[in-house]
């Protein structure tokens, strides 16, 4: 593409997707993986990465909300497989119960009302219904709590109509293997999955599949590890890097010593600089945060950013990089296998997914390796 078009590449491994779904799929084996795919793939695109993960086997899909579910189901057309199930995780609000039915997808059921509405859906179908049925174990987040779903089992008509496809929890710290929280909502969650025998247990997102195979149940569904983010927390990221990140150079300029740069001079140069201009800024999803912290790479050199993040660029240090480096269309990377996700994210005081989802819509996405 024409290289005067400022906007910065985001480039999508899709082969790195799939190959990150084996890795979890080989640990989890015979337990089946499926994929979180909400908030358009973290950032990544989801009509793409579903159509990879699909062709790569996998039939279990989960996004947040029912508009997500339809959407993505409207891009797909007829390639969506009869095989395959679409979860929302949040379940249907008042008044989405027949968008939800009409587009296939299978609602997890978070509350008694949601339960409530959906056995009048079947009700008025004639038809039992397949759903999910979600527990809070310790997150108080979503889900019924343990009494009010062991009163509901209780009673013999508690989820007439509906076929419960899934019996889910969510663990709150999973990315920490010491944390006793894991344990704790395992232990409360065990007892409540083997009162809904016919349903499969499905607890573990991604980092949950990291604490053992007590913890896989009969579906994991990982969401971040699949986009490359490190999954245990001060462990090396078994996890293929699926994205890059670039921006375009597009100004540098010699400063002298005493000189500021950029919003309120938070930068002040103790030497002659040289300055670039690079054209991603937080309308681009590269958090203020990372203002006089983050790193970007030229050349296979790294170039500290200094000064403020501004709206649409920010500027970098180019002083120890060689003039012939510097020519109009030079990219810098952010995101790469040298730097990644999840050290962006330190750099910027925030969580790799924070990271991933704010990439914003002025992107040029770019797939590669997709083998269909
Ligand atoms: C987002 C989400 C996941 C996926 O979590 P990751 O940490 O991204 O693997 C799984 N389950 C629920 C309920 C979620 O909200």
């Amino acid at each position: 593409m024409n290289s005067r078009v400022f906007s910065p590449t985001l480039t999508v491994d899709l082969g790195a997707i799939v190959a990150n779904w084996k890795l979890l799929g080989g640990r989890t084996q015979p337990v089946g993986c499926g994929a979180v795919v909400k908030a358009n793939a973290y950032g990544l695109g989801d009509r793409r990465v579903v159509q990879a993960l699909l062709r790569a086997g996998c039939r279990e899909f989960f996004v947040a909300h029912v508009e997500e579910g339809a959407t993505l189901k409207e891009s797909l057309g007829t390639a969506w497989p009869r095989d395959a199930s679409l979860h929302v995780l949040h379940g249907p609000d008042p008044g989405t119960e027949a968008t939800c039915l009409a587009y296939g997808l299978t609602p997890v059921l978070n509350s008694l009302s949601q339960i409530n509405r959906w056995q009048d859906l079947a009700y008025r179908k004639g038809r039992t219904l397949p759903a999910a049925i979600q527990v809070d174990t310790g997150m108080a987040r979503l889900g019924l709590a343990e009494k009010p779903f062991i009163q509901l089992l209780a009673n013999p008509e508690g989820l007439q109509g509906i076929s419960p496809t899934l019996i889910m929890s969510h663990l709150a710290s999973a990315e920490e293997p010491d944390n006793p929280v894991n344990q704790l909502q395992l232990d409360r969650f065990q007892p409540l999955r083997q009162m809904l025998p016919q349903a499969r247990g499905c607890l573990a997102n991604s980092s949950g599949i990291f604490l053992g195979s007590t913890y896989h149940f009969d579906l994991v569904r990982p969401g971040a590890a699949l986009y490359g983010v490190a999954p245990v927390v001060g462990e090396l990221n078994p996890m293929h890097q699926v994205i890059q990140v670039q921006a375009q150079l597009i100004q540098w300029r010699d400063i002298e010593a005493g000189d500021g740069v950029g919003y309120n001079h938070t930068w002040l140069a103790d030497r002659p600089t040289r300055i670039g201009t690079v054209a991603i800024g937080y309308a681009d999803g590269l958090l203020r945060s990372a203002s006089n912290r983050a790193h970007l790479r030229l050349g296979g050199r790294t170039v500290p950013l200094i000064g403020r993040v501004s709206m649409d660029t920010v500027t970098v240090d180019l002083t120890n990089v060689p003039e012939d480096l510097l020519g109009s269309g030079a990219m810098l990377s952010l995101i790469d296998n040298e730097q990644r996700i999840d050290s962006l994210a330190q750099q910027a005081s925030t969580n790799a997914y924070e990271i991933l989802t704010s990439l914003g819509s002025r992107f040029r996405r770019n797939y590669i390796n997709d083998n269909g």
